[in-house]
């Protein structure tokens, strides 16, 4: 195996997005070692990455907490095997990085959903938090009109932040229908955070109309993206625009789990009620164990901070706090479910694995993931089947397979150095 030192934390956290801080911060607070492995450069996961003054006073709050902890930070690496139990491989820029633990908290968040139609793999066809994470990072927005499409609360969110850094939202189309939308708004009345945060974003999005029931079934430009045309109750629209924000809600990154050997329910993460997985000393929280917002990451966090620390009766009052966050993520699952009108959105032509330039129509002769990926290539590219692997799951309802490491791509000489040590053999000597 890898010749590196290893590192040895009695509890390791994978994700430094509010769940995995959570958890980082809980456990280190219980007096035990704590090793918190990001594959950013910064800390905050999806949503609490980037310029520290624009963030709400909840994520300051756990930064500092953070800071003041004992825990050991390690960012800019990305866990990519586990060759033995106990034991992660991690990639950094120049370095394999070996960290042993006794207790593991798995917190790798969500990504976005995105499905194939027509011209979605122009320049400038994006996705929604994807562009708002481009634009954190300093992509010039400002000026520039961008149609905002999908499902989630994502897209009232992202249009917001674009509003406010200067582009033109001209319209965001959301598939689901009103009635649902009108549905989850009533939902919210027992959770009066939620119906203040509601209440800012539509004062954020003043003048900006919100079309239901529709979603984008062409984009098209010469070198990139130039007009998107939109399904409208049963017409089509075409608008101008530079940019397109599309993405149709979440998907849980569950393959270090899987890798890990964790069992699965309905797409998520199994744990029981102190966020353990089916392997004793491994805990999950945050989006692999199911999409529901920033407080269901922290909560969940927390609880499965404390138990691998081994104080997991100091988590049972944060129990009733995880219960209500859940209920909003029921909500928000019937709320957004894809309808079923989004199966036809790809032509026969329409890329669906773009990594190896599978089209739809080479996986409409396939009868599962795993022939599609044998006959076609289908998810073989860089991202190992996270982009193309849910749509068809969507597209065609196949189950992904197994999981293999490594699950990021991985230097050659890493994946090498991974390897077991072969014992020495004796040399040989003449004669026969
Ligand atoms: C692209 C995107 C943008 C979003 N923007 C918003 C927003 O603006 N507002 C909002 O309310 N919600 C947003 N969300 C939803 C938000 O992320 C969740 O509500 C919640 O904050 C998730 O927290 P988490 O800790 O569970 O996961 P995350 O915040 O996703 O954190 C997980 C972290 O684990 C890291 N990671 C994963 N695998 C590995 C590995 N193998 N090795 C090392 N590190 C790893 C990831 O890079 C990430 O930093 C966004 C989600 C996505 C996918």
């Amino acid at each position: 195996m890898s010749n590196t030192t290893p590192e040895r934390f009695d509890v390791l956290v994978v994700g430094g997005g509010p769940a995995g801080i959570a958890a980082a911060v809980r456990a280190a607070e219980c007096g035990v070692s704590v090793g918190l492995v990001d594959d950013n450069l910064t800390l905050g996961g999806q949503i609490w990455r980037g310029a520290e003054d624009t963030q709400p006073k909840e994520a300051g709050t756990w930064r500092t907490r953070l800071q003041t902890s004992a825990a050991t930070l390690l960012c800019g690496r990305r866990v990519f095997d586990q060759p033995e139990p106990r034991v992660l491989l991690a990639e950094g820029d120049e370095d394999l990085f070996e960290l042993r633990y006794k207790s593991l908290v798995l917190a790798t968040g969500a990504r976005e959903l995105f499905l194939p139609f027509p011209g979605w793999t122009l320049p400038n066809v994006m996705g929604v938090g994807g562009l708002q994470a481009m634009v954190k990072s300093g992509l010039p927005i400002r000026g520039k009109r961008v149609v905002v499409a999908g499902t989630g609360p994502l897209l009232l969110a992202v249009a917001a932040y674009l509003k406010k850094h200067g582009a033109e939202i001209p319209l965001i189309c959301e598939q689901a229908p009103f009635s649902s939308l009108a549905k989850f708004a009533a939902g919210l009345i027992a959770q009066p955070a939620k119906i203040v945060q509601a209440i800012e974003l539509k004062r954020d999005l003043e003048g900006i109309p919100l079309v239901t029931s529709s979603w984008p079934i062409a984009a098209s430009g010469r070198d990139a993206l130039e007009r998107v045309t939109i399904a409208r109750a049963g017409k089509s629209e075409t608008l101008a625009c530079d940019y397109l924000a599309c993405a149709f809600h979440l998907v849980p990154n569950i393959e270090l789990p899987v890798l890990i050997g964790c069992q699965l329910r309905c797409g998520f993460v199994q744990a029981d009620e102190f966020q353990q997985t089916t392997i004793p000393g491994i805990f999950c929280a945050g989006e692999p164990t199911g999409i529901g917002g920033v407080e269901l990451s922290l909560v969940e966090g927390q609880i499965a901070g404390l138990a691998a620390a081994g104080y997991a009766e100091a988590a049972r009052p944060l129990f009733a706090e995880r219960a209500k966050a859940r209920r909003f993520a029921q909500h928000l699952q019937q709320a957004f479910a894809l309808r079923s009108e989004l199966r036809s959105l790809p032509t026969p032509e329409t890329l669906v694995c773009r990594c190896e330039d599978v089209s739809f129509a080479r996986l409409q002769t396939q009868t599962s993931w795993h022939a599609a990926k044998l006959h076609t290539r289908c998810g073989m590219g860089p991202c190992q089947g996270r982009i193309c692997g849910p749509a068809t799951r969507f597209l065609f309802k196949w189950n992904p397979d197994s999981v293999r490491p490594p699950v990021f791509p991985a230097r050659v000489e890493n994946l090498a150095r991974a390897l077991p040590t072969e014992p020495e053999q004796p040399a040989l000597t003449g004669g026969s």
